[in-house]
């Protein structure tokens, strides 16, 4: 049995399903699921983020988040939260980074939201001797002031897709043609949830509808607009994503989406304004949506680098130029990859932020 033989048979059965259903079966899956069965980062897996091109990435929002603490008057206890936290490099360079904010440690109770098993095994080794709680669901973090940062998280979750056609949507599902996946359209219906979106497309338009992201956004919204915090939310995608952003990635390659289910990352850009609006429905103040680039640039990674480099010379100094380069640059990650804030209406925005 292969999670091909299990979708073929699930659609054998049942007839279908959205691209959202064939999404969460590929990643998540609890026998074939992509993050449930692999650690898939790193030059040897399929693909890489910002935490593991450098430490600076991790460090910066570390920074952030702490002077959001300490601006928001140092309150203790307080959740250090992550989603889909990957290896764990991004909280132990977070961790390292801000080992000198006084008291932050001490008040700190660290949660990662991770859904795969043998990523939580990764980040338990990475995280040792910090005791962080595993939680399968934003919903039972604690109620109380949480910090959170989320790298390539949202972009993970499952996405519907519509084609638009007239004032209604025929959503893209996936069947069966001689025996294979292939991609179909369901008749034309109206949409509640995208009815904003009549007035930004045009006939044969393709949107797509992350259905989960915005009462995860909600969760920690709330959380922090009742307790104090703030969250960095990292990731790529717009304000209002419009187009096919469905994409595979292996071994560092676009791979064809239906080609190999729950052998590729499968991701989706985020659509940045449903989650700033799902923080406003909570209460919850949010920032304008920033390039990753300027958004490091404003907490000093220039500085952070030049201080890396200067015991360095050749291939280390080079690695670190190149990471510079990627992280910041607008035709690599810098523009592509976005950040959104959320923080309390009547505190500061986190540092590298605006209002
Ligand atoms: N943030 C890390 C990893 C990004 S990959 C980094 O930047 O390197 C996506 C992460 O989200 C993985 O850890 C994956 O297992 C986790 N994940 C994906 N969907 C999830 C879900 N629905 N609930 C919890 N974790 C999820």
């Amino acid at each position: 049995m292969s999670l091909r033989d299990h979708l073929t048979a699930r659609i054998r059965a049942n007839g279908p399903i959205s691209v959202a259903e064939y999404m969460a079966d590929c990643l998540l899956h609890p026998q074939f699921g992509y993050y449930t069965t692999r650690d898939p980062l790193g030059t040897k897996g399929d693909f890489t983020t910002a935490p593991e091109i450098s430490q600076m990435f991790g460090e910066l929002l570390g920074l952030s988040l702490a002077q959001s603490w300490l601006d928001q008057g140092s309150p203790a206890p307080f959740t250090l939260a992550e989603l889909g936290p990957g290896r764990g490099t991004l909280m132990a360079d977070l961790l390292r980074a801000t080992r000198g904010v006084p008291g932050f440690h001490a008040a700190m109770q660290i949660h990662l939201v991770e859904a795969s098993p043998a990523l939580r095994d990764v980040q338990a080794s990475t995280l040792q001797g910090y005791a962080p709680v595993w939680l399968d669901s934003v919903e039972t973090l604690p109620d109380q002031p949480l910090f959170l940062a989320a790298n390539e998280f949202f972009d993970a979750l499952p996405v519907r897709q519509f084609l638009r056609a007239g004032d209604g949507w025929s959503e893209k599902r996936i069947g069966l043609q001689d025996g294979a996946l292939a991609f179909g359209l369901s008749p034309a219906a109206p949409q509640h949830a995208l009815q904003h979106r009549l007035e930004d497309t045009s006939d044969g338009d393709l949107v797509e509808l992350c259905e989960a992201a915005a009462p995860i956004t909600q969760c920690i919204a709330a959380r922090i607009a009742a307790h104090g915090g703030a969250a960095l939310i990292v990731d790529y995608g717009d304000w209002r994503a419009l187009g096919d952003t469905l994409q595979a990635l292996r071994a560092h390659e676009p791979a064809d989406p239906l080609q190999a289910p729950g052998e590729a990352d499968l991701t989706a850009h985020v659509d940045f304004e449903a989650l700033a609006l799902a923080a406003k429905t909570a209460g919850c103040a949010f920032t304008r949506l920033t390039p990753q680039g300027v958004f490091l640039e404003r907490l000093g990674i220039t500085g952070r680098a030049r201080a890396l480099a200067a015991p360095l010379q050749g291939e280390g100094l080079e690695t670190l130029i190149t990471a510079h380069r990627r992280l910041t640059h607008p035709d690599e990650m810098g523009n592509l990859f976005k950040v959104l804030g959320l923080y309390p209406s009547q505190a500061a925005p986190p540092p590298g932020l605006n209002p």
